[in-house]
């Protein structure tokens, strides 16, 4: 099969042509069809992950399976899946023993057994969802991080009908925490450093965009504050700037890996019980409801589509902050 290889980090991934996996007992082999690139595949890049190469990244991966391993009951041959980044928990921890095997901290993922970034990928059974009817395989493919993480954030936000809600950062994840929100029915704003996304925010359903710069807090606070911030933007000052546009009262959940400490001001902490969240993925049924929003059309990734054979491209591109709003490669 051929994949993009990370043979060093920091160098250009290889396409090699490596030896077709095959199923321990509990997992399937993945014909990938389509994988998106997140934010994340940079930190491996640059070896920030403490993996040792070779190493095959891809966490969005979606496709048909082809064989299944030993004891796999549940799924079939020709399922339509993808793959979430936890796939399987040890099952012997507290946590996998109180029922959350997706939280283990010693949960298999692509990490162990490879990335999508191949024609084929091995999984385990445990971490593949199925795709619902019609869902084209590139509009899924971000689903499997960014969407499943930003529906996480959503409820993890606890929103309340009326409530106001802003969306910091609008990237592969921000485009789409937006988009959510506005699908289920709350007043979301767009805080965005970049003024040429304006319209295209417009287009997604954002009721107002904020042109916010480095300290976005100021001109959220001018807006009449917000009652839920989701932020996804990895700056750690517009994070603690933006702790300032709360409401009383206002949750804000962080999903970005800030680049620095988060300096929130204590006084703003303490007064008007406000609250600083952290989110990343959490019950699959997060994962499952965005795919949904999906196939309804209700919520529509932004796609750049690129095959395989350009994955050095695209890199370059994410790295240079030019993708609009998830780039997705094709294997095919
Ligand atoms: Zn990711
Ligand atoms: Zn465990």
């Amino acid at each position: 099969m051929r994949a993009a290889v990370i043979t060093q980090f920091n160098q250009p991934w290889e396409l090699k042509t490596l030896p077709d996996p095959r199923p321990q007992p509990g997992q399937v082999v993945i014909k990938i069809h389509a994988s998106g690139m997140c934010g994340t595949d940079l930190h491996v890049h640059h070896g920030r992950f403490g993996l040792t190469p070779p190493v095959v990244a891809g966490h969005e991966p979606v496709g048909e399976i082809v064989e299944l391993g030993a004891g796999v009951t549940d799924l079939r041959v020709g399922d339509r899946v993808g793959v979430h980044w936890s796939q399987k928990g040890c099952g012997r921890c507290r946590t996998c023993q109180s029922g959350n095997q997706y939280a283990c901290a010693k949960a298999q993922s692509w990490m162990n057994i490879g990335g999508g970034n191949s024609e084929l990928m091995l999984a385990w059974a445990s971490g593949c969802a199925l795709l619902p009817e019609g869902l084209a395989y590139e509009a899924a493919a971000p689903i499997f991080c960014a969407g499943y993480t930003v529906m996480s954030g959503l409820r993890n936000a606890d929103p309340k009908p009326g409530e106001r809600v802003a969306v910091l950062g609008l990237g592969g994840l921000g485009h789409l925490a937006l988009q959510l929100s506005c699908a289920v029915g709350l007043e979301t704003w767009a805080i965005t450093g970049q003024a040429n996304k304006t319209a295209e925010l417009k287009s997604m359903g954002a009721h107002e965009v904020l042109v916010g710069g480095k300290e976005p807090g100021t001109a959220m606070r001018d807006a009449g504050g917000f009652d839920v911030i989701l932020s996804t933007t990895n700056s750690a000052v517009q994070i603690a700037s933006a702790f300032g546009g709360l409401r009383e009262g206002g949750r804000m959940v962080n999903m970005g890996v800030a680049d620095g400490p988060i300096a929130i001001n204590p006084l703003l902490l303490m007064m008007g019980q406000r609250q600083l969240r952290g989110s990343s993925q959490d019950e699959r049924r997060d994962l499952i409801e965005a795919l949904e929003f999906v196939a309804a059309g209700k919520v529509k990734p932004r796609l750049e589509v690129y095959p395989l054979i350009q994955v050095n491209e695209v890199r370059a591109r994410l790295e240079a902050g030019q993708v609009r709003y998830r780039a997705v490669l094709t294997h095919g």
